[in-house]
């Protein structure tokens, strides 16, 4: 699933390609898209990321928020041969934009003001102060805390692992015993990780290719996510997979207290 990284990839790449563009034509190739009117005429004036979803803004005043969720992928192409598993395309005088999705559980809306899953994003409106009030005694355990978007938005599960295995922090750690130093190191680092992530075009372990159908390069930076049984960088340690939640965490054991 696209996180903070992949989406603002996209988003980068979108407003590169298409900001000032006129469109040609809109299509919806899939009936559980059949509400979304034809945007033909309209003006991109600008691409941007909100949450985890991509704003195309219009000159009308409207957006397009386009949320990918489990297997959603935007891919630029010349020529409007529709690729497998397409759902809408959006076209262009140099080309076209098509919503590729397998599982088709992605969304596209058109709002009048784009409702703003950004209120919390970890770049932009971020308060560590209010995070520390609302959520610092909290019980919750330190991994699941950065990852509840209602507290921080912007941490998936792969980013998370890579933030507390820089941090020290043992991603089991009840949120209410770090201090608020220990705070300020999770959400320095949190920047880090996820500033290099987008540099690098987001992390492609599984399904991610950016707007052109290439992979990101992050999977190289990684230095927990997926390193069962392999040395830590820090310590020379062995790091471990533990489920939480569902999902696999990877720690060492060894330097995360
Ligand atoms: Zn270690």
């Amino acid at each position: 699933m696209p996180e903070l990284p992949e989406v603002e990839t996209l988003s980068r790449q979108l407003q590169e390609k298409i900001c000032s563009g006129k469109i040609l034509a809109t299509e919806v190739y899939d009936d559980k898209l059949a509400g979304i009117k034809n945007l033909k005429g309209r003006i991109v004036t600008a691409v941007e990321r909100r949450g985890k979803t991509v704003a195309i803004l219009l000159d009308d005043g409207n957006f397009v928020l386009i949320h990918l969720r489990m297997t959603g992928r935007l891919f630029w192409q010349e020529d409007s041969t529709r690729p497998k598993h397409s759902r809408w395309r959006m076209t262009f005088a140099a080309g076209n934009i098509f919503l590729i999705d397998p599982r088709r559980f992605a969304t596209i809306k058109i709002l009048k003001n784009a409702e703003s899953e950004s209120a919390k994003d970890i770049f932009k409106a971020f308060d560590l102060k209010a995070f520390l009030k609302n959520h610092g005694s909290r019980r919750t355990k330190v991994k699941s805390l950065i990852m509840d978007q209602r507290a921080v938005a912007g941490i998936g599960n792969i980013y998370a692992c890579e933030i507390l295995h820089r941090t020290g922090i043992h991603p089991e750690r009840v949120a209410a015993t770090l201090t608020k130093d220990d705070w300020k190191k999770v959400f320095r680092q949190a920047k880090v990780v996820l500033k290099t992530a987008i540099k690098k075009r987001g992390t492609s372990i599984s399904d991610w290719r950016d707007l052109y159908g290439c992979k990101g390069e992050n999977q190289h930076e990684l230095k927990a996510y997926g390193r069962e049984g392999k040395r830590c960088s820090i310590c020379g340690g062995t790091i471990c997979r533990i489920k939480q939640g569902g999902r696999s965490t990877f720690f060492c054991p060894d330097c995360q207290k």
